[in-house]
């Protein structure tokens, strides 16, 4: 059962909606693609975790605060009584481990480039959520494993009782959650402990970085949601992309918009005017206002109307 399914976070999010409308600095372009590949991954793995059977509840994408620090877990599986955390690493290539346990990856011509040790991260991750339970009353261990996901990552000289899954296990270590699964049923003490999870996640990581751009430097419009060109066109009551022949509903297409514009610009007050300049294709205002209208609380009369959630 998940209780608490995985989104694309708001931070990934941004990335995607500027580098559609604009071009990305490399170092933003490099970071978003460090995003994507890393969702990418956990969304490999949930696709794993549907083959689990017997009783058990996902949470997953969760972010703590506990002591003014903050702590984010891609997957957490509460099995009977015990508790498996998981961080998963969607990383390719090769790695290499060395006598003092820094992690290296492996460039061309045998180069090396020093890399952060991911079970570091693992093990800071596990006190802190461990001292979390301990605060709200519960006791269940803790197994945590670093799931590399990617079969084309290979690390070397890694020792046999570190916490890491490898691509080349991930089968059998599946096998392995099945049996423990299917022999032990959950207890309410369990169902309490998600609850009392997900009651403490925060929504918003206070750590997020955000991309370069500026509302001039955008290009504007309705771009296709499925393939992401700007070469639309407008029916009555559907934009079809030229492209890829993609339809969606103005209505849906203009929510669309509003979201990712509140997203790039928080500050800005949502008005007919500022939605009909950032959706540009719509002549005509009068379609915006109703969308608007319809979906939002309005705030204000005549030209100083705006549009808050409802
Ligand atoms: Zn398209």
């Amino acid at each position: 059962m998940i209780y608490k399914h995985r989104t694309l976070s708001k931070e990934l999010l941004l990335y995607q909606f500027v580098n559609t409308r604009a071009t990305l600095s490399q170092s933003d372009s490099q970071y978003h693609w460090t995003l994507e590949k890393g969702y990418e991954g956990e969304q490999l793995f949930d696709l794993l975790l549907q083959q689990l059977q017997g009783e058990f509840i996902i949470l997953n994408d969760l972010l703590f605060a506990f002591n003014n620090t903050f702590f984010q877990i891609d997957s957490l599986l509460l099995a009977p009584e015990k508790i498996h955390l998981f961080d998963v690493k969607n990383f390719e290539n090769d790695y290499i481990i060395d006598n003092d346990n820094n992690w290296y990856s492996i460039l061309q011509n045998d180069r090396r480039k020093e890399s952060k040790n991911p079970i570091h991260q693992l093990n800071r991750c596990e006190t802190l959520l461990k001292q979390q339970l301990q605060k709200l009353g519960f006791k269940s261990p803790i197994t945590s494993k670093l799931v590399f996901i990617n079969p084309n990552f290979y690390l070397y000289q890694a020792p046999p009782n570190y916490p890491i899954v490898f691509p080349t296990q991930l089968n059998r270590f599946i096998n392995q959650l099945n049996s423990q699964l299917t022999t032990a049923k959950l207890k309410d003490r369990d169902f309490k402990l998600a609850q009392q999870l997900l009651q403490n996640h925060k929504e918003d990581s206070p750590f997020k970085n955000s991309p370069d751009y500026s509302y001039d430097g955008l290009k504007k419009g309705i771009y296709c949601k499925s393939c992401r060109s700007f070469d639309v066109f407008t029916n009555p009551k559907t934009i079809v992309c030229s492209k890829c022949g993609f339809r969606e509903k103005i209505e849906t297409a203009v929510l669309r918009n509003v979201d990712e514009f509140t997203l790039m610009f928080p500050d800005i007050k949502v008005t007919t005017t500022a939605i009909s300049e950032w959706c540009g294709i719509i002549k005509s205002e009068i379609t915006i206002r109703k969308v608007l209208n319809k979906n939002y609380k309005t705030i204000g009369k005549h030209r100083g109307t705006y549009y808050v959630d409802k």
